[in-house]
């Protein structure tokens, strides 16, 4: 045997391993192992201690252990119950098996010791301190290992040994602890430590972080779980209940007694929930309440009962005004189609006529007749579909739109819902409201309408939709082409005296809580109201003018309650201050190069002023007082009319090259169209030419022909109120409108008489004071059409077919 080396039993280790300068306690109780022990213990109590590869063998062989071990001293030996020993063993030095003996009963090795390394290089002493430092940081962060350790430590001196100290302190993995004492040299094992400690501190510093976190998070939750069960407790106490379990509990009863259709039920359930689990202050949960109160308070099932009685209906309409009768009389039919045809839902009524004529109080009329309850929503200026389907929630302020909110106020499933102003609405890049009208008003869909707000489909299929528009012409065709209109054209003088006198005065002395007994108004100055203060259709300002009087009398009758007031014509100024329109605008006396035509406008019908102004220049057409396109054309024509027949007229053949004409048609900022005023245009022109006047008591209508002829306009019937308003006596027509002088009321046409026209020598003939002559010859017959005698109107024409044609315009 070489020097250095020696024969030593073997005792493997499982899991430890032991540096020199290590004490330490073993528990052995193999068969091997045991007589290892008893081996050593006969000689000098030296064994050498060796790791076993992996610890789950049992019986290892020489294969399955480490060659590198230590020689370890048996200190003490004490036999422990069951034939296990504990024995005590200090390390002493490093040694690596060269040789195996014998593997039974036991191991027997002969091994040489591997001498310590005890030079001490200033490398190795950086590496010593390095190690040393990073040791007493692993200490701080790990906490694994108790501090004063670190004072044992660091007060070795030996490199080598510090490194075998602090190794034997880790928790390393066999294998590390094995490489550690397999380096022999100082150096190598305090380099191999450093990686490790490296290692373990960044693994050490991970779990500190992690480990805050977790205690964090556990903290707030806790403290919070804390907190709020105080709280429940504190409130149990004093019997009061959390305040979201409550408002949730509340919702949830309001819910169960509102009988809401299952899928609403289901989803305001839904949304209970979420309320409740949210914390009070959220900004959610005030989006949520919102929703849920729309949701509760839009009629879902409930519906009122129709009254079916059509005599009764036709008695609340006749109540509820004056004349009308063919209105009246549609909507009495258009009920009694809807009663039969319950399930063939009825077209929607749309109701047409300038302002004030009675739509929005003949639709209150039918909900009253109905038994239905009524709302009213305006659409006038709605350019935004959103404004009818609402906004979806998600939005900051959102709300449903139009027709859900029209549904909350209605408050039953089945009202008389009255969109106004149906022609007032616009579409801009935000969408077009009226396709979303569409779905409402189409009885196919509107079962079924989607509002973004409320998310759950509507059903509007029970509801009576009545819309109302001053003109059709605006109305998007697709509605237009979906509803059955009814035309309210305007009233007369004496239909607004009736009026007034049945129903606005009555009202309004009840309205300023008056009696019949404190005011009374007489006929004759109901007229004046209407002729010298009003100029309208409709009776609205005749209404405004009365509701003025009544105020002024109440203050009177405040003063002294037994005031008695009767209002005459004379006295009306006191209460209205000076009357505000000439009645009858007609011309005061025959003018020269003025005409007065006739205009349709959404007001009813309205007298236009026609001026021809003749001066020096090269045939220059001025146009003024904002006509449209198809007017201008329209004076055009008329004037190339006019030079086509110069000659006939009396005029220079060459009269246009050296004269400009100006027309213009006063009331210059309001905006006029339409081809209407053309033999109006023609007749003002040809009297500025000839300087023949034009009588003023003739009023005309119809479009011009470039030969002359004259062609039919629509809205002769509000033309003709406007004439018989003004106190004008002849209107001249073009014969093919005869068929609109059915609708026109007999006082009317006593008043105003319609002479009907197919050329302009007949407009010419009969408008202008004197016939115009031809130039030298001035005895010639007249031309060929102006023979012809104009077609006399018959008071008993036959009842023609109305006239409904929104393209005729003025
Ligand atoms: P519109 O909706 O056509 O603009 P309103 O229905 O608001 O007109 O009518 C204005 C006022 O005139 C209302 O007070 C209405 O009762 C009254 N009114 C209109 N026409 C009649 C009528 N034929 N009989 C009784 N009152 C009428």
């Amino acid at each position: 045997m070489r020097k250095g080396r020696e024969l030593l039993p073997l005792l493997p280790l499982r899991g430890v391993l032991v540096f020199p300068n290590m004490v330490l306690h073993l528990d052995v109780g193999r068969d091997r192992s045991v007589k290892a022990l008893e081996e050593a213990m006969v000689g000098d109590n030296r064994i050498l201690l060796v790791a076993q590869k992996d610890a789950r063998v049992d019986e290892p062989e020489e294969e399955d252990l480490f060659t590198v071990g230590t020689v370890a001293v048996i200190k003490q030996m004490i036999k422990l119950p069951g034939g296990m020993i504990r024995v005590l063993v200090e390390g002493l030095s490093r040694a690596a098996i060269t040789r195996y003996l014998q593997g039974d009963p036991f191991f027997k090795v002969e091994a040489e010791l591997i001498k310590e390394d005890t030079g001490k290089s200033a490398e190795v002493e950086a590496l010593r301190r390095n190690v040393l430092y990073q040791f007493e940081h692993y200490i701080k962060t790990s906490r694994k290992i108790p501090p004063e350790t670190l004072a044992t430590v660091s007060s070795i001196e030996e490199p080598g040994r510090l490194a075998d100290v602090i190794a034997s302190h880790l928790n390393l993995k066999i294998e590390q602890k094995q490489e550690l004492l397999e380096a022999a040299s100082a150096k190598e094992r305090l380099e191999k430590l450093s990686e490790i400690l490296n290692r373990e501190m960044e693994i050490a510093e991970l779990e500190r972080r992690i480990n805050l976190r977790v205690r964090k998070q556990m903290e707030k939750t806790q403290k919070e779980y804390y907190l709020r069960e105080q709280l429940k407790a504190i409130q149990k106490e004093l019997g009061e209940k959390d305040e979201r379990t409550a408002e949730a509990d509340e919702y949830r009863e309001k819910i169960e007694k509102a009988a809401l259709p299952p899928e609403v039920e289901e989803k305001a359930l839904e949304e209970v929930d979420r309320l409740e689990k949210m914390p009070p202050a959220a900004a959610e949960g005030i989006v949520i309440r919102t929703y849920l109160d729309w949701l509760l308070e839009l009629p879902w099932s409930k519906t009122t009962e129709d009254r079916l009685d059509l005599d009764r209906a036709a008695e609340i309409l006749d109540e509820d005004h004056y004349g009308l009768e063919k209105v009246k009389e549609r909507i009495i039919e258009y009920l009694a189609v809807r009663q039969l045809a319950e399930k063939l839902k009825g077209p929607i009524l749309c109701l047409i006529g300038p302002p004030g004529v009675g739509k929005t109080s003949l639709a209150r009329s039918i909900a009253r007749a109905l038994g239905r309850n009524f709302v009213r929503i305006s659409l006038g200026g709605v350019r935004d579909e959103a404004e009818i389907r609402g906004h979806r929630r998600t939005y900051v302020g959102a709300l449903p739109g139009r027709i859900i909110q029209g549904m909350r106020q209605a408050k039953s499933k089945n009202p008389v819902f009255l969109m106004d102003e149906i022609d007032k609405m616009s579409t801009d890049f935000r969408g077009d409201p009226s396709s979303a009208l569409l779905e409402v008003l189409d009885p196919e869909q509107n079962h079924a309408f989607s509002d973004h707000y409320i998310e759950l489909p509507y059903d509007l299929s029970q509801v009576m939709f009545i819309t109302t528009a001053n003109a059709p012409y605006n109305i998007p065709q697709p509605l237009l082409d979906r509803m059955e209109t009814i035309y309210l054209p305007g009233y007369t003088e004496e239909d607004k005296v009736e009026i007034a006198k049945r129903h606005l005065i009555p009202k309004q002395i009840k309205e300023h809580g008056l009696t019949v007994d404190n005011l009374s108004i007489s006929e004759g100055a109901v007229r004046a109201i209407i002729r010298s203060y009003t100029r309208e259709a409709g009776v609205r300002n005749l209404e405004r003018c009365l509701a003025a009087i009544c105020r002024k009398v109440a203050r009177e009758v405040v003063k002294n309650p037994s005031t008695k007031v009767s209002i005459s014509q004379k006295g009306l100024q006191k209460y209205l201050g000076v009357p505000r329109f000439r009645y009858g605008t007609a011309e005061k006396k025959d003018e020269i190069g003025v005409a007065t035509g006739l205009a349709w406008t959404e007001a009813g019908g309205d007298l236009l002023s026609i001026e021809v102004t003749l001066m020096k220049g090269k045939g220059k057409i001025i146009l003024t007082g904002k006509l449209g396109e198809v007017m201008q054309e329209s004076a055009q024509a008329a004037v190339s009319f006019v030079r086509s027949r110069a000659e006939e007229l009396g005029l220079d053949e060459d009269f246009y090259e050296k004269t400009d004409i100006h027309i213009h048609v006063p009331e210059g900022a309001i905006p006029k169209d339409g081809p209407s005023a053309g033999i109006a245009i023609a007749t003002a022109l040809v009297s500025a030419l000839t300087k023949i006047p034009v009588r003023r008591d003739v009023t005309l209508t119809g479009e011009i022909t470039l030969r002359g002829h004259v062609l039919p306009v629509g809205g002769i019937k509000e033309k003709m109120l406007a004439a018989h308003r003004a106190g004008i006596r002849y209107m001249l027509m073009p014969v093919e409108n005869r068929k609109d002088l059915s609708d026109i009321p007999a006082n009317v046409r006593r008043r105003v008489e319609v002479k009907l026209v197919e050329h302009m020598d007949e407009v010419l003939e009969f408008a202008l004071r004197e016939k115009p002559r031809k130039k030298k010859q001035s005895l010639q017959a007249p031309p060929e059409a102006a023979e012809k005698p104009l077609s006399p109107v018959c008071a008993d024409e036959t009842e023609l077919q109305r006239q409904d044609d929104p393209a005729l315009r003025h």
